[in-house]
């Protein structure tokens, strides 16, 4: 746990350096994580970046984190945040200082699992199977299950204070968003060879809404040279109970404030560190390996990354 705390506090500096240097970053504390079995609790932090007022009208969201072992996710997310300002960096954001565009980021929004190097948050639970909603046709076990909180893809018996933290900011600010695309990017590592770049849905084979929006976002991509990712609704690859992405877009559909050109569109990047593994099956037991990129293949690949955060944040200026 104390290699996890001082990663998580490094994470914590860099974060509020950002503030420290410019006006346009703001950070506070919107949640705090389930508490450890040592009794710990580890805050949840939200940074603002932008205009107050741009943030307000034309909000695009980074999560990460939410799975506490995939780090790279966080790294390239806190990587990215230090460049956008930066008129010296390719990552450089004018939309963001012009106020055409606002960034709510949530960069650790699994805290203890971060720490604590799991999966799952400090009760067991996995976060990405929390919403309490089931899915047609989800695989047995690693869709989600109730059999225990020891064992990985745990659903849990109730919502958890991360899952809840994540609901009210999307409430607040991404739904019901009719003149832009209000989109939030969520991102994970681990699953398959290749990038992905998910929209929903993972819980059915139902065609979302916004299915050509996402559609239109893909070509812009493509576009801006950002080849080489699987593209399309998750439950192409596979389908999982209790997705939250899924449960917060429905309840924005549901509050049918939205249109299907522009509202909330949250998507998933998964980054295919399989790759990474080579043929050699042991790796598949080593968790570092089997979530995070090899260390040489590290620094062009975060480059490859922020340049890909950047465009799909500019995507949402329509
Ligand atoms: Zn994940």
């Amino acid at each position: 746990m104390l290699k996890g705390l001082v990663k998580f506090n490094r994470v914590e500096r860099q974060i509020f350096r950002l503030a420290k240097k410019s006006k346009l970053v703001r950070i506070r504390q919107i949640g705090v994580s389930r508490r450890t079995k040592d009794g710990l609790r580890f805050p949840i932090w939200l940074i603002e970046i932008g205009k107050p007022s741009a943030v307000k009208k034309k909000p695009v969201g980074l999560v990460a984190g939410i799975h506490g072992l995939e780090k790279i996710g966080v790294q390239i997310l806190v990587e990215f945040l230090e460049e956008l300002l930066d008129p010296r960096s390719p990552c450089f954001m004018k939309e963001v200082e012009d106020g055409e565009i606002g960034i709510l980021v949530v960069p650790v929004a699994n805290p203890g699992g971060f720490v604590l190097n799991t999966r799952s948050n400090p009760a067991g639970v996995d976060l990405m199977r929390n919403s309490g909603d089931d899915a047609k046709g989800a695989p047995f076990f690693f869709g989600g299950h109730f059999i225990s909180p020891m064992l990985p893809y745990y659903r849990g018996l109730a919502v958890q204070p991360e899952a809840r933290t994540l609901r009210k900011l999307m409430r607040d600010n991404f739904y019901g968003r009719r003149k832009h695309r209000a989109i939030v990017l969520d991102i994970h590592s681990g699953f398959g060879r290749k990038d992905s770049i998910w929209w929903p849905f993972a819980s059915s084979d139902d065609r979302c809404p916004h299915e050509s929006a996402f559609e239109d976002i893909r070509r812009r991509l493509h576009h801006d040279g950002h080849t080489g990712y699987e593209f399309g609704p998750q439950s192409a690859s596979y389908k999982i109970h209790g997705d939250l992405w899924d449960s917060f877009y429905r309840e924005s559909l549901d509050s049918d404030v939205g249109t299907k050109k522009n509202g909330f569109m949250p998507m998933t990047l998964e980054i295919g560190t399989w790759a990474g593994l080579g043929k050699n099956p042991k790796k598949i037991f080593n968790k570092k390996r089997l979530f995070n990129l090899k260390k040489k293949d590290r620094p062009s690949a975060v480059e490859k990354y922020k340049k890909l955060l950047r465009d799909i944040v500019l995507t949402a200026v329509v």
